[in-house]
């Protein structure tokens, strides 16, 4: 199955990827992850990265493109992925049908997270994560059963993004309605495009996911 998750930064997007990796057993593939892991590394990529990623701006489509173009490659997506943050642009869409033909690939269905705008600045500016497992927090949603403690692996190890605070959340919503969201209106017109509220609890919208992913 191949699938991509659409929505403003903060929709959930990585949330209820991470359950479809775990009931699916297909990979996510986060453009913004492996960024910020190539800037971790300070590999060229990153070094190029850096800047932008911290302005809320997005990177080249060149960068992203190439990133995604090896990583469907790799054996652990032979059965499928998760497209999550990416595409970003038109660019990248087109970009990315291209790859799919050339790789002879055909993506089964865009699932759009619809969020409230004002809830987004709230839900970035207060999430975290584990660094050892990755499992999310937030502030006022979902802390830890035991303070500093990791409710998954027991690490006290717990990280938060550069650019989740309130400006730059802003500058990346701005991104995302000049550049993302025309995806919205590309794939409708594929018949790709699948919505489902993203202000409900995190089961829920996993369950109007599940159903779509039923029938995809
Ligand atoms: P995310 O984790 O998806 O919110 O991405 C964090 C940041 O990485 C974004 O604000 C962009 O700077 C960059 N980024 C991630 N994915 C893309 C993409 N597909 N195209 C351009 N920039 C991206």
């Amino acid at each position: 199955m191949k699938l991509i998750l659409l929505g403003p930064p903060g929709a959930g997007k990585g949330t209820q990827a991470k359950l479809i990796v775990d009931k699916h057993s297909i990979p996510q593939l986060s453009t913004g992850d492996m960024l910020r892991e190539a800037v971790k590394f300070g590999s060229k990529i990153g070094k190029r990265a850096k800047a932008v990623m911290d302005a809320g701006k997005l990177v080249s489509d060149d960068i992203v493109i190439g990133i995604v173009s090896d990583r469907v490659d790799m054996e652990n997506c032979k059965n499928g992925f998760i497209l999550d943050g990416f595409p970003r642009t038109l660019q990248q869409a087109d970009a990315l049908e291209a790859m799919f033909e050339e790789k002879d690939m055909a993506l089964d269905a865009v699932i759009e997270l619809e969020v409230d705008d004002d809830a987004l600045v709230e839900r970035v500016a207060g999430r975290f994560t584990c660094g050892t497992c990755g499992e999310g927090y937030h502030d006022k949603f979902k802390l830890p059963v035991t303070p500093n403690k990791c409710d998954k692996c027991g690490e006290n190890n717990f990280a938060r993004r550069a650019d989740d605070n309130e400006e730059t959340m802003r500058s990346r919503l701005r991104a995302y309605y000049k550049e993302t969201a025309p995806l919205v209106g590309y794939y409708y017109a594929k018949g790709f495009l699948r919505g489902v509220d993203g202000m409900g609890t995190i089961a829920k919208i996993a369950a109007d996911v599940d159903n779509i992913l039923k029938s995809a």
